[in-house]
């Protein structure tokens, strides 16, 4: 599985879809870029997750809030005091380890070692997961010593105190002096969407229960940065806060949850690869949350959060604004009276799209044993993305570059380039031509040959099954179209 990981980053490099960021200068660690087939990849999963979200649900409006907020919001937010997590430094080598990926780091050289190993492994994470639970920092300290957790040089560790670390970035608004201007770039979208929340309802005449959903960048001092695109300082996400009736956050989150796992789903994804994971330790802000987790080619881990937030950030943005961020339900109750003033209750629902979309990589990548016609066998490296969010949708080959194939070719181009994302090529052998579109996950080749000027009619390959017929030309926008919708 490990080799299997390390293969899809070398391919995501190879292929376009991730590359370090500014590698010219050795790149910098945990921040990555996408390339022309990753940022339409990545696109497409956005583009997925917003028309889910803002399409389908008639109670869900979307927006788009600045990265830049007025400072008192993360007071108000609990981020400058409780967004922080527990680190230890070791003192040889100066480095730094937040204690839970320390010792999760372990745990996964632990489960190298067999049954025994993985039951090893099990029981520490399950110790790790009480005594965080409990802030128990001497406890955890006393854990990474007994089980002598190494910290990658030989010998004993010498290890300092646990403490906790903030994640946010800071930076300078305007002057650089004044203590005042420290601004934070903000580490989750959600504050922009609170913040909005009297704007939004009022102007797009919402009615609890309604959601506000949004997707944009979010950024997190992470300590280790391990596994490539899953854990980066700079990400973003999508999320949606849904507002709702306080005593029925419960039932909406409930709902959230099974919907969120059908959208999953929704993609081809086999339910055996998730599983949801409950949280023992809350956050500052919740009464109940819990990971919806897939199974990555380095285990179970998590891809989306669903959390119940009470009404803990409007009530302190209102408390810390002095501005009411009440809502009036004019609803009747068991008694026929109108519910009234409140502040909502919020569920939410959050995913990192780069998470998804190492998901989707992981998921879509295959090293396929192929035989072929003549018997003899083959290999060939697919990425099995599903239509709707491939980064393209369809290849057009002409088979030469004569005899007026291009011409042809370039007319069906023009034909299907405003409905879907099409690749025109000329050149290589067409096999060659087949594998570098099988590597990038184009679901369909057409090619076009000597027969089309008789007949009209091109050659559609099929990526998954490599299954190849003859159909009019006339009839492949519909036949793309009816796949990626
Ligand atoms: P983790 O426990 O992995 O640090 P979290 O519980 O802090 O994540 P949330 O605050 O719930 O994460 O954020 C919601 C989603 O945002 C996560 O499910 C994940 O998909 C994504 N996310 C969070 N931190 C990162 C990161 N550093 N890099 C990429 N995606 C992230």
């Amino acid at each position: 599985q490990e080799n299997k990981f390390q293969a899809i980053i070398s391919h995501a490099k190879e292929y376009g879809f991730v590359f370090p960021s500014s590698e010219i200068y050795d790149g910098l660690s945990a921040v990555y870029d996408y390339g022309p087939n990753g940022s339409e990849l990545k696109k497409n999963i956005r583009d997925y997750w917003w028309k889910s979200m803002t399409q389908l649900h008639d109670n869900i409006v979307g927006i788009d809030a600045a990265i830049f907020m007025h400072p008192t919001t993360w007071k108000a937010s609990g981020h400058v005091d409780n967004f922080s997590d527990p680190m230890i430094d070791n003192k040889d080598s100066k480095k730094r380890y937040r204690v839970d990926h320390l010792i999760e780091a372990f745990a996964d050289k632990l489960k190298e070692q067999g049954d025994e190993g993985e039951k090893k492994a099990g029981d520490l994470l399950a110790e790790m997961d009480q005594l965080l639970a409990k802030d128990d920092y001497a406890g955890l300290k006393q854990l990474i010593e007994t089980n002598k957790i190494s910290c990658g040089i030989s010998g004993t560790c010498n290890w300092t105190e646990i403490r906790q670390f903030n994640l946010m970035f800071d930076t300078k608004l305007g002057s650089i002096s004044e203590e005042a201007d420290t601004i934070y770039l903000r580490p989750e979208t959600a504050q922009g969407i609170f913040v909005n929340f009297l704007n939004v309802q009022k102007t797009a005449r919402m009615k609890i229960p309604f959601g506000i959903a949004q997707t944009g960048k979010a950024f997190r001092n992470e300590i280790v940065a391990r596994q490539f695109i899953f854990r980066m300082r700079e990400f973003e996400q999508m999320e949606m806060q849904f507002f709702v009736r306080p005593g029925t956050q419960k039932e909406w989150y409930n709902f959230w949850k099974e919907e969120r796992l059908k959208w999953h789903l929704s993609l081809g994804i086999a339910k055996e690869k998730y599983r949801f994971h409950d949280h023992a330790k809350l956050a500052h802000y919740a009464d109940a949350a819990l990971d919806i987790e897939y199974e990555f080619p380095f285990g179970f881990k998590e891809v989306e959060g669903i959390h119940s937030r009470t009404d803990f950030d409007l009530k302190n943005h209102q408390e810390y604004s002095k501005k009411k961020q009440q809502y009036f339900d004019n609803d009747l109750d068991e008694n026929g009276k109108p519910y009234g003033n409140y502040i909502p209750y919020v569920v939410e629902t959050s995913i990192g799209l780069d998470r998804m979309f190492l998901l989707i990589l992981s998921e879509a990548y295959e090293e396929e044993m192929i035989t072929k016609d003549d018997g003899t066998t083959d290999s060939r490296t697919v990425m099995h993305i599903p239509a709707k969010i491939a980064p393209t949708k369809l290849a057009i080959l002409p088979l030469t570059k004569k005899d007026g194939l291009p011409e042809i070719a370039t007319e069906l181009m023009n034909d299907c380039k405003y409905s879907f994302k099409c690749f025109y090529e000329e050149k290589d052998a067409i096999g060659k031509r087949y594998r570098r579109q099988d590597a990038v996950g184009t679901p369909f080749c057409v090619t076009i040959d000597h027969q089309t000027k008789e007949d009209q009619t091109v050659t559609i390959r099929h990526r998954d099954s490599m299954l190849q017929e003859r159909i009019p030309m006339s009839k492949v926008k519909e036949i793309v179209l009816a796949a990626i919708q």
